[in-house]
């Protein structure tokens, strides 16, 4: 799998990436916005996503990935647990072990590339390796490439 990394846009359809845009859009969310302390904001009742101005791309992405998680669980505040699980939901959907197995392919040396490669926040790459079972299967595919 070749992949570039200009991505700036937020949607990666080329490269057969899930796109949280088109996920809103499909569940009849509406993405908006606006000037907010928050990064990104879940509106249940008019479900409505408020969206910080001026995010870059990539924390954008993941941000609007993380608020469609506390939607998809029905999360109506914010307890640590309920991020926890919007964190957990929108990792297991920005990324796949294919992907992951993928950057660390094309930058074994240098972890540090992975999350720019995919276009996640690296918060959001530690989540998906910490998430149990997802580590083992990226690294099994690795091995199988190398
Ligand atoms: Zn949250």
């Amino acid at each position: 799998m070749t992949r570039t990394t200009s991505n700036v846009g937020g949607c990666l359809h080329d490269q057969g990436m899930w796109c949280p845009y088109d996920h809103a859009a499909a569940q009849g969310i509406r993405v908006v916005y606006q000037s907010q302390p928050e990064r990104g904001r879940w509106y249940p009742r008019p479900r409505i996503i408020a969206l910080s101005y001026n995010l870059p791309p990539t924390l954008e992405r993941c941000v609007l990935a993380h608020e469609l998680g506390h939607a998809h669980h029905g999360h109506g505040c914010d307890t640590d647990a309920a991020e926890r699980e919007a964190n957990q939901w929108a990792a297991g959907h920005l990324l796949t072990a294919e992907q992951v197995a993928a950057a660390a392919r094309a930058y074994p040396d240098h972890p540090g590339r992975w999350a720019v490669d995919l276009s996640v926040t690296p918060k959001l790459l530690l989540t998906w390796l910490r998430t149990p079972g997802n580590y083992d299967h990226a690294d099994r595919l690795y091995r199988e490439a190398a």
